[in-house]
């Protein structure tokens, strides 16, 4: 099962808005990560601000109000797009979980879960 400071690696000080966000995505994450039965390497989860404003400057990133700031969203390492293709199978769970994904087409060796919708409400969506 994943563990709270593999969301949290650097150690950052939680905002209570953070400390809760963090803890409702680690509870759906383990439930994908049950689902699954592998182990899920998290590359990238809460991020301060200064962590996205390098991800913008070096084109990885084009979001101003991420969702990894608040504690909400995790990228989970897939080279191998084993993950990316587990997930279109399941799309009906990780409805019933209530996770959302970028478009893969955005996403290459990783997915990109979020623990709210985004805007457009889809399942799947461009960053
Ligand atoms: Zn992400």
């Amino acid at each position: 099962m994943i563990v709270i400071k593999e969301l949290n690696p650097k150690g950052y000080k939680l905002t209570i808005e953070q400390e809760k966000n963090l803890k409702i995505l680690l509870d759906k994450l383990n439930k994908v990560r049950k689902a699954w039965g592998k182990p899920m390497i998290i590359t990238s989860g809460l991020r301060s601000n200064e962590d996205q404003q390098k991800l913008i400057a070096s084109g990885r990133s084009n979001a101003i109000k991420s969702n990894h700031l608040l504690g909400l969203a995790a990228d989970i390492s897939d080279p191998k797009k084993e993950l990316q293709k587990w997930c279109l199978a399941n799309e009906k769970l990780l409805e019933e979980i209530g996770l959302w994904m970028e478009d893969f087409k955005a996403t290459e060796t990783w997915v990109h879960f979020q623990a709210i919708p985004p805007k457009s409400g889809k399942r799947w969506f461009m960053p």
